[in-house]
């Protein structure tokens, strides 16, 4: 069996899904397809902001029209006068609108929330492709990834359990004999009592790797709207380099750096098995794109840059004065894991703490108010982390482009900096 994962961006609008299908009918073997599809374009951030609490209920509203007229808008450009497609996902916005009543809105249930609200975006994006691959005659399952992805019950960032997820996968096998393509949703999972978890944002690239794992895929191939592993993310950089061969740890390292490529799990359960990932273009299908598997060195050899925007520089400073000691350290990473916040840098000195996160104030500030217990806290927003692999001084100095370095690390291949934001 052969994984694709399709992105929110291979699936953005009628057309998207034209070409997405198209694709997916090139590749039919004797085998069936499994095909992981994330929610349609921006639909999971517009879905966060159904979260309860997030937004006014004027606005909420709004929102919510949006979603539905984005969904049946591709809809009926898909399949004209088909009043099933049509019904089905009326069925869902309104399971949406009944589970979004039923939570309750303090900030203490937020992770819980969230993972119910806003895994409809691939409930509906995978509900509408897969009647339409049959539509076409591509003999298609619907399956739910809740039933196969096992997780336990860290919401907004579930940890799989691959013990449930294997035997599932193996359900499913069996479900999907006799189908051409077997269409699941990317970034949500379950509990084993059924609660819906979800796997972290783009999670989806994740989901592909799981299922490749436990069904012992042949290959993965995630469909970007790029023509490769670029050195750069182009939205940041004029004069990008695709890799054409990526070793495993390598690509481990650049995702979890946040290369935005890929989702840094993906790599890990795939290398486990030798399973190759490919990172192929929905625009020039026909091109090769980059792989990632056993190889020596990147192909080839240049400096490879990452970019994270809208960082916040968190400094912890004891209250009394004291050292910052593994005694501190572990209060502070208490809370952290606590509120479910990622590190994307951390440096210590004797008498503060530096931790770079993402600036999401629906975390950041319940782990202010936290920390204030104990510490105090300064901090510095509107920056940018600047991760480069392979670096010179001159590439340095050239991203840096005469902004003051608020935190520098070095290691003999990697430079990772925190300046202003542009
Ligand atoms: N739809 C989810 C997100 O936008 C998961 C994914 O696209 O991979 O984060
Ligand atoms: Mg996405």
């Amino acid at each position: 069996m052969k994984v694709f994962k399709f992105g929110g961006a291979s699936v953005n609008s009628a057309d998207a899904v034209r070409n997405m299908a198209h694709i997916v009918q090139k590749h039919l073997e004797s085998a069936p397809l499994v095909v992981v599809v994330s929610a349609m374009g921006k639909t999971t951030n517009l879905l966060e902001k159904l979260v309860p609490g997030i937004t006014s209920d004027n606005e909420h509203k709004a929102l919510r029209q949006r979603l539905e007229d984005y969904h049946i808008d591709i809809v009926k450009s898909l399949i004209p006068n088909d009043k099933s497609i049509v019904n089905k996902v009326y069925t869902l916005l309104h399971q949406l609108d009944s589970t979004i009543a039923t939570l309750q809105s303090d900030s203490e249930h937020y992770n819980y929330n969230y993972d119910q609200v806003v895994s409809f975006g691939e409930l509906i994006s995978t509900t509408i492709i897969a009647h339409y691959l049959n539509h076409l005659g591509i003999n298609t399952l619907w399956e739910d990834a809740r039933q196969c992805i096992v997780t336990d019950n860290h919401h907004r960032e579930g940890r799989v359990d691959w013990e449930s997820t294997r035997g599932e996968c193996w359900r499913l096998k069996d479900n999907a004999t006799g189908y051409q393509v077997v269409v699941t949703q990317g970034f949500i999972g379950a509990t084993s009592d059924l609660k819906t978890t979800t796997l972290g944002r783009e999670g989806s690239d994740y989901s592909a790797a799981i299922l490749a794992y436990c069904l012992d895929a042949e290959s993965v191939t995630i469909w970007k709207d790029v023509p490769g592993f670029l050195n750069a993310d182009p939205k940041f950089f004029a004069n990008t380099v695709k890799i054409s061969q990526i070793p495993y740890n390598e690509a481990i390292e650049l995702a979890y750096y946040g290369a935005s490529v890929i989702h840094p799990k993906t790599v890990k359960p795939i290398q486990n098995k030798g399973i190759p990932l490919y990172i192929r273009s929905f625009i020039t299908p026909e091109a090769d794109g980059s792989s990632i598997g056993d190889y020596k060195t990147i192909v080839p050899e240049t400096p490879l840059y990452i970019f994270k925007n809208n960082q916040i520089l968190l400094s912890i400073l004891p209250r009394d004065y004291s050292f910052i000691a593994e005694d501190n350290l572990q209060v502070i990473f208490g809370i952290l894991s606590k509120i479910g916040i990622r590190v994307n840098l951390m440096q210590n000195s004797a008498l503060s703490f530096s931790i770079c996160i993402d600036n999401n104030p629906q975390l950041v500030a319940p782990l202010i108010e936290e920390l204030k217990n104990m510490f105090r806290v300064r901090y510095n927003q509107n920056l940018q982390l600047i991760t480069i692999r392979y670096y010179t001084q001159e590439v340095i100095d050239s991203i840096v482009a005469g902004r003051p370095i608020l935190l520098e690390q070095r290691s003999r291949t990697t430079e990772q900096l925190i300046v202003p934001g542009k």
